[in-house]
């Protein structure tokens, strides 16, 4: 039986066990198969307050985990693959097999930002792929950029982007836009944004680094090259949310509703970080939702007595 159990290893769940630890609770940290979350897949954080020269995303992780570690956190490297919120204790499943007890719990699983599959996509992300212009748009002055999808964040990252860069080009796969009608006026009156219809990314070009795009038209089947030094991809995120489905209040989308703090639905459960909230996505947000888990858990507990 443990006091609190902390689902998820980002920056929301590292601070969230940092403030539990701290407070003496003892926290179980469940880290999930992406331990250290979103941060690990990028390199350059130039915007985490207290790093005026910056930090890579898995040196900040791994700074976060041992502040937590030092505090007493112990750490499962595992996969909760069932929970059951219907009853106090919490159940929670790990990997199938141990199942653990909780009097309180904190959601901190994250989202993940939709990639488009390739595997140069991948191996270049962090390197001129991104899936977040607040954190990378700053590395690309006057450099060219492509941004794939058609959805409102395409529209936002794009506009954002003509900040910095030289050119941006909205690549998307039809000829009509998915964004609201104010986001879409947005972009298309900017001059710094040009359009790419009807276009899908074949490959990312580039060794080391991001040099172009590889792109198909798919009504003429032609390709064509693209040159960019940045490529963000914008065509969705998805909450890690499928294990608690059907037991906490979610959104349309997915994402854990909260209120009063990081209250959710079922009382005794907290949730923190980007799985409850698809508007600013920023590990500086999350660890400041995590901190608030921390401290909403901790007074629910004590009220408990
Ligand atoms: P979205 O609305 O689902 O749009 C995703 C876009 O990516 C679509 O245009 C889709 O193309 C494209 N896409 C999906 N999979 C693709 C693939 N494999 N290859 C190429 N293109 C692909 O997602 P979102 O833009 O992230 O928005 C999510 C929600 O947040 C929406 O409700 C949106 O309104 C909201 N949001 C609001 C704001 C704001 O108001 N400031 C800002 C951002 C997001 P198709 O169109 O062909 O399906």
């Amino acid at each position: 039986m443990h006091d609190v159990i902390i689902v998820g290893s980002g920056p929301a769940g590292l601070t969230a066990a940092i403030y539990t630890a701290r407070a003496n609770l003892s926290p179980l940290m469940i880290e999930g198969s992406q331990a250290g979350g979103q941060l690990t897949l990028t390199t350059d954080v130039e915007n985490f307050p207290g790093f005026p020269r910056g930090i890579m995303g898995p040196q900040l992780i791994q700074d976060m985990r041992a502040q937590a570690e030092r505090f007493g956190t112990v750490f499962q490297t595992a996969d909760v693959t069932k929970v059951d919120l219907s009853r106090r204790p919490f159940a929670v499943t790990i990997n199938d097999e141990d199942t653990v007890h909780a009097r309180s719990l904190i959601i901190s699983t994250g989202a993940s930002a939709n990639l488009l599959g390739l595997d140069s996509e991948s191996r270049l992300l962090g390197h001129g792929v991104s899936t977040c212009a607040t954190c990378d748009g700053f590395f690309f002055r006057e450099q060219p950029i492509a941004v794939i999808g058609g959805g409102d964040s395409a529209m936002e990252e794009a506009t954002f982007l003509t900040k910095f860069a030289s050119q941006v080009t909205i690549i998307h796969r039809r000829d009509k836009l998915r964004a609201s009608k104010i986001m879409q006026d947005k972009a298309m009156k900017n001059e710094k944004i040009l359009f790419r219809w009807n276009s899908m990314v074949e490959e990312v070009l580039g060794d080391d680094v991001v040099t172009g795009l590889r792109l198909r038209d798919n009504v003429t089947n032609d390709t064509a090259t693209l040159d960019c030094k940045g490529v963000f991809v914008a065509i969705g995120h998805t909450p890690n949310t499928h294990i608690f489905r059907g037991q906490i209040e979610m959104d349309a989308n997915g994402y854990i509703r909260t209120s009063h703090g990081t209250a959710t639905s079922v009382p005794g459960v907290f949730a923190a970080g980007d799985v409850q909230d698809p508007h600013y996505r920023q590990a500086i947000t999350a660890a400041g939702t995590g901190c608030m888990a921390a401290m909403d858990a901790e007074r629910f507990l004590e009220a408990e007595g």
